[in-house]
């Protein structure tokens, strides 16, 4: 199956009842070969009607975040964890990410990224596989299977919580270190090399206990 083919399979998606209240799905955007992704919780008001993720508010903070280090939104690629607007804005509930998370991993498959950024708790904790706060582990590189997962603050919790701002700006510089040592290595020949992980799943485990999922 090739991405596309994956796109047009969930138009007319009803696997769960994010279904009911959706103008479209927002499956993704940008580089369908990129080397890095980014992937958020799900769509908003404005990513609902425009069939895009990341175009609100959010979305122009992320662009601004990525073209601070040199990144343009074409060259990469933006998903969500879920691709269908939650009513009002709520939280995705376990059992819609559960039932919408298979398509992100078909899709990051289909991609191929050495790097994949996940932003706020959802992304994370569905990446990563642990109920880990994002507070714990922003910032910070993890090995996963087919490819490194860097966590990140979600954009809109730093435009809700203006003290965030600063980490968030922090962390994306550290990811513009990531992303030179990926420069320097060949594609996929070895991604632990070209962003070492500085903490395995393990040490994930014994230095941060399962929590609740909270905002962001
Ligand atoms: S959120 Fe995902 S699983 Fe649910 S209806 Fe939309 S595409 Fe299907």
């Amino acid at each position: 199956m090739t991405l596309d083919e994956l796109r047009i399979s969930l138009i007319d998606c009803q696997k769960c009842r994010l279904a009911s209240g959706r103008t479209q799905v927002v499956f993704g955007v940008g580089n369908p070969n990129a080397d890095i992704m980014f992937v958020g919780e799900g769509p908003g008001y404005y990513e609902d009607k425009q069939g895009e993720p990341f175009v609100g508010a959010a979305g122009k903070l992320l662009t601004e975040l990525l073209e601070s280090v040199g990144l343009s939104r074409q060259e990469i690629y933006i998903a969500n964890v879920v691709k269908c607007r939650p009513p009002n804005n709520r939280d995705p509930q376990p059992d819609e990410i559960e039932t919408c998370q298979p398509f992100l991993l078909q899709q990051i498959k289909l991609i191929n990224p050495q790097l994949v950024c996940s932003l706020g708790n959802f992304a994370t904790q569905t990446l990563l596989g642990q109920k880990v706060g994002i507070t714990k582990v922003r910032g910070r590189t993890f090995q996963r299977p087919d490819f490194t997962l860097f966590p990140l603050l979600h954009p809109a919790a730093a435009l809700h919580q203006g003290n965030l701002r600063t980490p968030l700006k922090e962390d994306f510089q550290k990811l513009k270190h990531v992303l030179d040592k990926m420069k320097n290595t060949p594609a996929h020949s070895n991604a632990s090399d070209a962003a070492k992980p500085t903490t395995s799943d393990s040490q994930v485990e014994a230095d941060t206990p399962p929590q609740q999922m909270d905002l962001f």
